[in-house]
This record gives structure tokens, sequence and C-alpha cells, in this order.
């Protein structure tokens, strides 16, 4: 036989190699890319709590994850990207809540998997952290977030478009952004207290206190709109039900520089008359200002509203900064405040500004102060809170006080 190649040979040698060619562009096209389950990013442990104002998320990671956060509009949505993974969650812990309204997750493309939040309204993403876990393997990303105005949520998403990767700004750059506010008028949110089914405290001859508190935010508004210069909002402008948090969020939502809550409070002690002013402070300043903030706590509770256990142990460095000084400017203009009513109104006759954990007074950003006008079941303080021109009186060391804040604040250039 000759040693030539039949055709038949041929095309099978042919027919082979062809084969081989496939099963090997087969293994090379898949195996490299192909990512094993065991070798996927596992996500696991989805928490979420806080009110409507501020939330935190919390999800673990079996390894460190290499994650990237953008926002998206219509409606407003905070995406965080992923490398592929494998999502674990207990659906109880995905279903709406806080200011949460829908959760969904999945892969996006090869490679690519998504965790997708969408919000009820504007907000702003204050951190989003890795930490590596301390008693467990692993790692998990913490991010806190708290309800914005539609302004600041927009000036995010135009930020992120800016800036190549749609990655958040640095922290540094909110620090700059939080002190250089843009050249507008002061904002004060007045809040009157109560409303709706909570109805206060009640007067000696049945004066509401939700009432009191209306009438009166409503005079000091016109008030500061006479004296110019200033932008004034409130919470509510009728008889309506509020959360707590819920009037957080407006004065955070208004970007509002000041925020004044107004009460008539009642005690047993009847003879107890005068005005006084709180801040917020985990410790209470004295046994009467923890039951009073413990009495205006359960505001939500008087109204049915199952209100959330707010996580508060865990303190971002940042926020508790801005915390912090947000507190300074709190006790300073409620020490103008008690100057400037001394001269206008009776104040209580032992320390007129007094502190306790009133959750009305929690945004971390805003310089907030609760007004006390009177007691209602004092007869001689219901009377005067009835009065037009004692309530004229207040509103006018009220007017002064936050004139000479706004200045101070807008002559340091924030
Ligand atoms: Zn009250």
């Amino acid at each position: 036989m000759p040693q030539t190649c039949s055709p038949q040979f041929d095309a099978r040698l042919r027919q082979m190699l062809t084969r081989i060619v496939a099963v090997l562009v087969m293994l090379l096209s898949f195996a490299p890319f192909s990512v094993s389950a065991s070798e996927l990013l596992v996500a696991h442990s989805y928490k979420m709590a806080g009110d409507t104002s501020r939330m935190r998320l919390v999800v673990h990671f079996d390894k460190e994850p290499d994650l990237r956060w953008f926002l998206l509009r219509d409606p407003h949505r905070l995406a965080i990207e992923m490398p592929e993974a494998e999502f674990r969650f207990d659906a109880e812990e995905l279903t709406a809540r806080s200011m949460v309204t829908g959760v969904y997750y999945g892969n996006t493309g090869p490679g690519t998997s998504r965790l997708i939040l969408s919000f009820d309204g504007p907000f702003a993403v204050e951190r989003v952290e890795i930490l590596q876990n301390e008693s467990e393997p692993g790692y998990r990303m913490v991010a806190d977030i708290g309800a914005a105005s539609e302004e600041a949520f927009q000036t995010a998403m135009a930020e992120q478009v800016a800036t190549t990767g749609a990655t958040a700004a640095a922290k540094g750059d909110r620090l700059v952004k939080q002190a250089v506010r843009q050249t507008r008028p002061f904002r004060v949110v007045i809040d009157p207290g109560h409303g709706g089914i909570d109805t206060g405290a009640a007067g000696v001859s049945g004066t509401q206190e939700k009432t009191i508190t209306l009438a009166f935010a409503l005079e000091l508004k016109k008030r500061l709109e006479d004296v110019g210069g200033l932008d004034v909002f409130l919470t509510r402008d009728r008889d309506l039900f509020l959360r707590l948090d819920e009037r957080v969020k407006i004065a955070r939502q208004n970007e509002a520089d000041l925020f004044i809550s107004i009460h008539a409070d009642s005690i047993r002690q009847k003879s107890v008359r005068g005005a006084t002013v709180y801040t917020v402070s985990d410790k209470a300043s004295d046994p009467e200002a923890a039951a009073k903030a413990i009495r205006e706590n359960l505001a939500d509770e008087i109204a049915g509203v199952v209100v959330e256990e707010e996580n508060e142990e865990v303190a971002d460095i940042l926020v508790d900064l801005i915390r912090r000084e947000t507190q300074g400017f709190s006790i300073r203009f409620a020490r103008s405040l008690v100057e400037e009513l001394k001269g206008a109104i009776a104040m209580i006759p032992t320390n007129p500004h007094r502190f306790a954990g009133f959750r009305v007074l929690r945004a971390p950003d805003v310089p907030s102060v609760l007004l006390e006008l009177g007691y209602l079941s004092n007869p001689d303080d219901e009377a005067l809170l009835r009065d037009p021109e004692w309530r004229a009186k207040a509103a006018n060391g009220i007017a002064s006080a936050i004139g000479y804040f706004a200045a101070a604040r807008q002559g340091a250039g924030g």
C-alpha cells in the first residue's frame, strides 16, 4: 500500500480535528469565565431600621465586596452594584418600612449584581462603609440614609454624572458642602405640637394644646414674615396628625436652619407656670424635663402608630461631628431665646433652659428647640395662652431671638 492518505482517512481526520478544536474552544470559552456557585459573593443577613427621616441599612457578605453605589430617580432609588452575588435574604426583612418602599436584587449582566432600594421621597446617602466583622468571619456594608430635599437629591445626582464611575463624592466634600450653604434666606420651620387625633394637653377650662400651638405658630409665622428676610415653613397649618419623625423629616426636606416645636404642657401641680425652652440631650437636665420628654414622645403611641426602634448606638464619626456642632447651635439659640422671652413673657422661675431626650428634636443637622409656652394646667397661664396680646408679645420675643441667631449664622458664612 502506498503511504499516501486516502481521501476517506483525510476526511475522518479533519472531522476529528474539528471536533477536538470545538471542544477546546468550548473549554476555553467557558472555563475561565464561568463562576462556580462556590466562588459567588454571598450577600446575606439584610437588615434595615429607622423612621421616615433617617435609616440604616446593613448587608453582610462572605468576603470583602467591591461595591459601587449611585442614585436613580423616578422613583427615588439607591442602587448598589457588586460582583455577581448569591442573595440569601430573609423575605421578611425586605418588607417596606421606614423610608423604603421596595427592595429589589439580582443579576444585572455577566459578573454583576445589583441591590436596589426605592424610597418614598428624596434622600441623601450620608455614608456607605464596608467593615470587617469583628467577632465572625466576613464583611458588612453599613449605609446611613436621611431624608433630604429634592434639590439636594438632584445635586447629588448631577455630581455622580460629573464624576466618572457614578460614585459618590468623598466624605470630605460633603462636610464642606454642609458648611458652605448657598446664599439664600435663613429658613425656619415652626412645628405646632400635636394635632388631629393627638390633642395634646387639656387646659383647666377645656383649651386643647393642639389648638393653641397651631394658633400660635400661625401668628409667629406671620410675625416673622413681617420682619422679612426669612423663609418660614410650618410642619402643619391645620388640625392634622403628624408623627414625630415626620416633623423631623419636614425640617430636613426644607433644609431648615432652625426648627422650633411649639407646645403648652399640663402637669398635676397647678401652681407651676411660665415658659420653658428645651434642647435635646440623652441625659436629662432634671427629673421634670425627663418626664416631659417621655410625655411628648408618647404622641405617636397615642395615635396608635407603631414606632420602630431607632438604632442609635452605632454612630458614624461624620454624623457625630455634625450632630455635636448642631447641638452647640441649638444650645446657643435656646439661651438667646430665654433672654429675649424673659423681657416679653414670664418664664418658669428655675432653669428656663432644660434638656431631655425629645424625639422631635433629633434632626442631626438642624438646630432644634422645643418651646413650652406655658402650662395649660394653670388657670392664669391658660388665660394668657388664649390672649392674642400676650401671644403677640411672645412672638416678638421669639422673632428677635431668631433674628440674632440668623444674623450670627449667616455672618459666619453658614
Ligand atoms: Zn406638647
